[in-house]
């Protein structure tokens, strides 16, 4: 069965749907709409951000679990297969870094961050 046919499967009704859902990276998510970032009254909303989440591209497995956790969805997928975190917007929550599974994403303090 293709995935649109197995989404189309689950979702024809409430009753048919599985309680649980699981998913092994953001490949097997269904279509989602989501919000994208525009700047606030205040300004961009990366501006007041105290932790930086840095990836180390390097031992990224590019699973997408950062992209698929982000509430802001500020984390984007480039060609290549990485993410990449559009520091503008990021508020610095640090939920990409707890989603992450092997732990690839630092916070680190916004102040003792030498290049600002
Ligand atoms: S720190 Fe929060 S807002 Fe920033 S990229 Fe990670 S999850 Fe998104
Ligand atoms: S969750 Fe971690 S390993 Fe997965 S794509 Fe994001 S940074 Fe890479």
């Amino acid at each position: 069965m293709s995935e649109s046919e197995k989404w189309k499967k689950i979702n024809k009704s409430k009753e048919e749907r599985p309680k649980v859902q699981e998913y092994k990276n953001w490949k097997e998510l269904p279509p989602i709409p989501i919000s994208l970032p525009i700047e606030g009254n205040m300004g961009t909303t990366g501006d007041w951000r105290t932790f930086r989440p840095i990836i180390d591209q390097e031992n990224c497995n590019k699973c997408g679990f950062c992209w698929m956790y982000c509430p802001e969805g500020v984390i984007e997928k480039k060609e290549d297969g990485h993410f990449e975190i559009d520091l503008l917007y990021c508020k610095g929550c640090g939920i990409c870094a707890k989603e992450c599974p092997t732990k690839n994403i630092e916070m680190i303090r916004e102040s003792d961050i030498k290049d600002g």
